[in-house]
């Protein structure tokens, strides 16, 4: 309930903006607003988060812990079904704060509503990360990228593909653990989220792994770098795949959790049909 209520504000932010430019722009305004084309199912809303259950992943740190739900009330006792839950921040699909790596940053309950909102754009490595489970997008995969589909606008919200959304079933896998105990993914490099956040003012950085920084990572610099410039990072996003490299709107819609330094957040890509 609390995320229909969360993404209808969303869905009305972003079309107060788009209608005013419609209507400077567009003689003929009888035709649907975006509310009105996602109400009549013009477009596609396709849901880029994982469910939160028993085996849904997390980041494995000390005193992190698997999602558990209980059942505090039931219809058969008390007239009503009820469930009380426990959890990381960092569990599943989610975002991290500014304040997650970096002091004096916005907590996840004080990030501007209108940074959650963008154009999203996906580059695609998992040809690369498939013979280099180590494999860091390189300034030249962005450049081939803005080569073949024009610049990432400003603004956006980026999302890798790694391809390794094929093993969240498989927590070994996913986690790339050898037998040291070091973890082995790919994601984003120093010099890519440098470029993807200064020059092209990226809103935030998303990843279909456990971390915006590479598993082999040990000082998290990525982290460091989007959170220094206030930006936030999206992890574990699901169904990829189905997106196209650019040309849909990205809702990222996150709990609230006052002083919370991320939070699980279910994510919508917005297209169309
Ligand atoms: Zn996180």
């Amino acid at each position: 309930m609390k995320y229909q209520l969360i993404l209808t504000l969303c869905l009305f932010t972003a079309a107060d903006s788009v209608v005013d430019t419609q209507q400077q722009t567009r003689a003929d305004d009888s035709q649907a607003t975006p509310i009105e084309a996602i109400a009549d199912e013009q477009v596609q809303v396709i849901d880029l988060s994982y469910p939160l259950n028993s085996q849904t992943n997390f980041w494995p740190g000390d005193k992190y812990e698997p999602f558990t739900l209980e059942t505090i009330a039931t219809l058969e006792k008390d007239g009503v079904l009820s469930k009380a839950m426990r959890l990381p921040e960092h569990i599943g699909t989610h975002i991290d704060a500014p304040n997650h790596f970096e002091p004096n940053q916005p907590s996840v309950a004080e990030i501007n509503p209108q940074d959650l909102i963008g154009p999203g754009v996906v580059i695609d490595i998992s040809a690369q990360a498939e013979t280099d489970a180590d494999y860091g997008l390189s300034l030249k995969d962005i450049q081939s990228w803005e080569h073949e589909h024009g610049r990432i606008p400003d603004g956006a919200i980026v999302l890798l593909n790694t391809g390794w959304g094929r093993f969240w079933s498989q927590p070994e896998r996913f986690q790339g653990r050898d037998v040291t105990g070091k973890l082995h993914f790919p994601s984003y490099t120093q010099e890519s989220a440098r470029f993807l956040i200064h020059d092209r003012k990226a809103r935030g950085l998303g990843v279909d792994t456990l971390s915006i920084d590479r598993g082999i990572s040990k000082k998290f610099e990525v982290h460091h770098i989007t959170n220094a410039a206030t930006r936030y990072g999206l992890e574990n996003i699901a169904h990829i795949e189905r997106l196209p490299p650019r040309g849909f709107t990205l809702f990222v819609a996150p709990m609230k959790i006052e002083n919370g330094t991320g939070g699980p957040a279910r994510v919508f890509a917005i297209l169309p049909k």
